[in-house]
């Protein structure tokens, strides 16, 4: 096949980057283009999720990003409401406040040291697909072409429009003020947030003495977005809404900003995926969107790769629509509980609100509930009939031998756990890291695990057959080559 590379991926935004690291560490050719030229993304996402650190430790990021930030162990939405992200199983559990301009110099930094190519000033304005590759027009007149294009260019996907998925949904009426200001009278919580009749507020803290501060403010619900936001506007809305402005003295940035709430009908068409905003956007509360990116990112990395490399079972690729739709719509459906709770045009649902949350966080399986949705440690892929019970979820953070699971599974391949004490791993794939473990009691006897740190296959019997563990990897990995005595 005549081709530039094996996967274009179009848009530098996290999901892009993310991608990009993820087939590059799969080993294939990999070109970035980016519309923009130089200029950063402005810092929209700042909450990183504890499912998106772990995924994030799976390949050895998450200890460069986590310094970078501030976390926050626990949020209270409303008096009385306490979200306490200790209790979390997690290797972090905490909301990680962290602007998105370092997320994607982290991720920048990885994907170039793995020799992703990354252009910029690299706007995609055409691409047709052929029967063994697409074909991708950019704005200054060159080409590119790969074997997938995967359109990870933002809300107003070109990518998108040009293989004519529809992006279903509607616009929300309130309009957000968002402004990084100094403030004299920081909140004590590392992560302010006030909810009432008359709008809602965060403030979080960037770590370098700035803060991001946001208002739904209903007074101001409708003014034009091209309205420049004074910081005497943000300052009154605080005052009216959370009591305080926090003694707000400087303002370095501002935006109106009005969300949406959309999903693309499919996320493929033939040769051709999308991911991250351009497959979905909700409303920024919750702090879902740069989370689910990285998320659809690290799902499909490696079911391109190896589709790539020939080994992908059928229908292997179908799986990440089929996977991360499920997701989106999930996250969709969060979003929107939460607009409709904080700032829907209910009076009576608003004045009952502190109640409602109030009541969700003190039934367990509510709480269980929510806290899983909000963090993506609730995240889980459907599993086949007769499958383990695990298949399909995270796993806890097992101590091997060769080192925990995450470490495990930074070389982006399966990782096969063993605690029967017998090698079943006799006659591994290559796209197999095989470890031995101790058996721990209610932990499968042997456990694989995807490369994007999702459950494959388990088994709880201690003495299961060699040939049942080889026929669950060659299922996912393709054959498995005959042990060499
Ligand atoms: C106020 C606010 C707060 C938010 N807070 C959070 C949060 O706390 N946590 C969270 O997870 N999410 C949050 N989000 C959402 C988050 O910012 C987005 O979900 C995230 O940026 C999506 O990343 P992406 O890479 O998919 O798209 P983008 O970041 O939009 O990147 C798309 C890239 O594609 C490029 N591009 C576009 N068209 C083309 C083309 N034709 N050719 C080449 N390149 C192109 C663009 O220049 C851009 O760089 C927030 C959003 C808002 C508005």
């Amino acid at each position: 096949m005549d081709t530039t590379s094996d996967v274009v991926v179009v848009g530098a935004g996290p999901t892009g980057l993310m991608l990009a690291t993820e087939l590059a560490l799969a080993g294939l050719r990999c070109r970035l283009l980016e519309r923009r030229a130089d200029q950063p993304n402005v810092t929209r996402a700042f909450a990183v999720h504890a499912r998106t650190l772990e995924l994030l430790d799976a390949r050895g990021i998450a200890d460069e990003l986590v310094p970078r930030g501030v976390p926050v162990r626990q949020v209270q939405p409303a008096p009385g409401a306490l979200i306490d992200l200790r209790a979390l199983d997690s290797r972090y559990p905490m909301i990680l406040i962290a602007p998105q301009s370092g997320t994607e110099t982290v991720l920048e930094e990885r994907a170039r040291a793995l020799g992703v190519e990354i252009v910029r000033g690299a706007g995609v304005a055409a691409l047709r697909q052929e029967a063994d590759r697409v074909v991708v027009d950019l704005a200054d007149g060159t080409a590119e072409t790969a074997a997938y294009v995967v359109g990870c260019d933002g809300a107003h996907s070109t990518v998108r429009d040009l293989v004519g998925i529809d992006f279903e949904g509607r616009q929300y009426e309130t309009h957000i003020m968002l402004a990084d200001v100094r403030l004299t009278e920081p909140p004590e919580e590392a992560m302010f947030a006030s909810t009432g009749a008359k709008g809602a507020v965060i403030v979080v803290p960037f770590g370098d003495g700035w803060f991001r501060a946001i208002a739904w403010d209903r007074l101001r619900e409708q003014a034009p977005l091209h309205d420049p936001l004074p910081m005497d506007e943000m300052r009154d809305a605080f005052v009216r809404i959370a009591g305080t402005d926090f003694g707000m003295s400087e303002q370095r940035w501002s935006s109106r900003f009005l969300s949406e709430r959309r999903q693309a009908r499919r996320y493929r068409a033939g040769r051709v995926f999308l991911a991250g905003d351009a497959a979905h956007v909700h409303s920024p509360l919750g702090g879902q969107g740069m989370n689910t990116g990285i998320g659809d990112a690290m799902n499909l990395g490696w079911k391109l790769a190896a589709a790539v490399q020939g080994w992908a079972p059928p229908d292997l690729l179908d799986t990440y629509e089929t996977e991360r739709h499920a997701v989106g719509r999930q996250v969709l459906v969060l979003t929107d509980a939460f607009n409709r709770l904080v700032l829907g045009r209910s009076a009576v649902v608003r004045a009952i609100q502190p109640r409602i949350l109030r009541l969700l966080l003190r039934f367990g399986p509510a709480r269980r509930l929510l806290v899983g949705r909000l963090t993506g440690t609730g995240i889980a892929y459907p599993g086949g009939r007769g499958d383990h019970s695990w298949v399909g979820h995270r796993a806890p953070d097992v101590v091997c031998r060769e080192g925990r699971l995450a470490e495990l599974l930074r070389a982006g391949r399966f990782v096969l756990v063993d605690t029967t004490g017998r090698d079943v791993t006799l006659g591994g794939s290559p796209h197999v890291v095989t470890a031995r473990a101790d058996a721990v009691r209610g932990e499968p006897a042997v456990l694989l695990m995807r490369p994007d740190g999702y459950v494959a296959w388990a088994s709880d019997d201690p003495a299961v057959a060699v040939a049942e563990v080889s026929a669950a990897v060659a299922r996912w990995c393709g054959p498995v080559p005959a042990p060499v005595r």
